[in-house]
C-alpha cells in the first residue's frame, strides 16, 4: 500500500548522544500511518490519527505513546528502568533500552531494543508488526482449521541432546511428547509424531513430515543445558525477516518459508508458553527469536519449546519425573487447544478490512492467561 508522506526536517545526531550517529527522518503520515504494518488492512484510517515513523540506523520505529493510544492503554506505573501500561485486565510492560517486553507479566524478547529519542520511547515497526499486534489482537492472525498436531521430540538415537547426571534430553523429549500426544488425542486432535521411540532422524526429515501434513501445527520439544544454576522454560519462534537475534546472529534478507506464518508462530508460542509458565511456576526465560533449522523452512505454524534444564539439579530431577512431565504435557495441550480455538470459528466479518473495532474493545483474552501475581524478570 502506498502512503502519502510529508517529509519533515532531518535531525542530526547531536540530539541523540546515546545512539550516536543517527540519521533520523521524521515522516508525518497523514492518514495511514501504519501502512508499513500488515495490521493496517484492518483499520479505519480515521481511528489512527497521526503517527510518526522514525528511522534510526535503517530501522523504523514508532512512538510508544501513539501505540498505546491506539490500543486504548494508559500509563500505570513508570520509573527510569521500567514502564507499564494497561487497559482492563491487560498490562504491558517494557524496559527502555532493553529488549524485554511483558504482556500480563509473560516475557517476550523484542527483535530491537526500545530506544529513547526526543523524550519519547520508540518501538520498532517490526516488533509492532510481528509481536505486539499479533499478541494483543490475535484475532487478526490468519484463520485456520487446525486438525492435527505434529509433535517433534528432539534428538534421538545416537543424538542424545543435552546430557547430565540428572537427565538425558532425548528421553525427556520423548516422554513429554508421548504424554502430550495422549492428551491431544483425548481433546480430539490427530497427532503425528516425528518419532515415537528412540531413533534418529534429521532436522530436514522432521520438517518434511510437517510440510506434508495438512491443517497442522508443529511443536518441537526440547530440554536445555547450561550451568547448574540455569533453569526455566523458553519458547522459540522464527526470527522475523531482516532481524538479528542472539540465536540468529546474521540478518537474513530472504523470505524464509517459516516467516509466512509469523503471526501464527507468535500466537502459538504465546499460548503454549504462557500456560506452561503459569501452571509450572518455572522461571520465565521468554518467548525468543531464533533461526533454528526446524523453524526456517517449515510451512506450518511452528514453535520450539524448551521445557527446562537437564543440567540443573532440581529441574533436571523434575523434568525426568513422571508427575512433572504429566503437568507440563497438560500445559502444552491446553495451550494448543487455546491457540486452535482462537484461530477458527472467527466471525467472518472480522476478516474484512475495516470491519473490526480498532480500539481496546478488539482486545480479547486471546492466548494469554490473566496477569500473574509476579513476573520472573
Ligand atoms: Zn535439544
Amino acid at each position: 500500500m502506498s502512503i502519502v508522506v510529508e517529509w519533515q526536517a532531518k535531525t542530526t545526531a547531536t540530539h541523540f548522544p546515546i545512539i550516536g550517529m543517527i540519521h533520523l527522518l521524521r515522516i508525518h503520515l497523514l492518514m495511514l500511518a501504519l501502512s508499513t504494518l500488515s495490521i493496517v488492512g484492518h483499520l479505519h484510517a480515521a481511528s489512527l490519527g497521526k503517527w510518526e515513523l522514525v528511522s534510526v540506523r535503517g530501522v523504523d520505529y514508532v512512538k510508544l505513546d501513539d501505540v498505546w493510544r491506539f490500543y486504548g492503554f494508559t500509563k500505570r506505573t513508570g520509573h527510569p528502568g521500567f514502564v507499564s501500561y494497561g487497559a482492563g485486565d491487560r498490562t504491558v510492560s517494557l524496559c527502555p533500552s532493553k529488549q524485554d517486553f511483558y504482556v500480563n507479566n509473560y516475557r517476550y524478547i523484542l527483535s530491537y531494543p526500545v530506544i529513547s529519542a526526543e523524550g519519547a520511547l520508540l518501538i520498532s515497526t517490526i516488533d509492532m508488526n510481528k509481536l505486539v499486534d499479533p499478541v494483543l489482537r490475535p484475532r487478526l492472525a490468519k484463520s485456520g482449521n487446525i486438525t492435527t498436531v505434529v509433535l517433534d521430540p528432539g534428538h534421538g538415537g545416537h543424538d542424545a541432546g543435552a546430557v547430565s547426571r540428572y537427565a538425558r534430553e532425548k528421553d525427556c523429549n520423548l516422554a513429554l511428547g508421548l504424554k502430550v500426544r495422549r492428551k491431544l488425542e483425548a481433546s480430539g486432535f490427530k497427532v503425528v509424531m516425528t518419532r515415537d521411540r528412540d531413533f534418529f532422524l534429521t532436522l530436514g526429515e522432521r520438517v518434511a513430515i510437517a510440510n506434508r501434513t495438512p491443517d497442522c501445527i508443529f511443536v518441537s520439544l526440547h530440554h536445555n543445558s547450561g550451568g547448574r544454576a540455569a533453569s526455566g522454560i523458553e519458547t522459540f519462534t522464527l526470527a522475523p525477516h531482516g532481524t538479528t537475534s542472539p540465536f540468529a546472529r546474521t540478518r537474513r534478507t530472504e523470505d524464509l518459508a517459516g516467516n509466512n506464518q509469523d503471526s501464527e508462530n507468535i500466537a502459538l508460542a504465546t499460548a503454549v508458553h504462557s500456560h506452561s509458565i503459569k501452571k509450572t511456576g518455572a522461571i520465565d526465560r521468554g518467548i525468543q527469536r531464533a533461526r533454528f533449522s526446524v523453524l526456517c523452512t517449515i510451512k506450518r505454524p511452528a514453535i520450539l519449546f524448551e521445557g527446562g534444564f537437564v543440567t540443573n539439579p532440581q529441574e533436571g530431577a523434575k523434568i525426568s519425573s513422571d508427575r512433572y512431565q504429566d503437568m507440563l504435557a497438560q500445559c502444552i495441550c491446553d495451550g494448543i487447544v487455546r491457540y486452535t480455538s482462537n484461530t477458527k470459528n472467527r466471525p467472518a466479518s472480522y476478516r474484512r478490512s475495516g470491519s473490526g473495532s480498532t480500539r481496546a474493545g478488539s482486545l480479547h483474552s486471546g492466548y494469554i492467561p490473566h496477569t500473574r501475581g509476579t513476573s520472573s524478570r
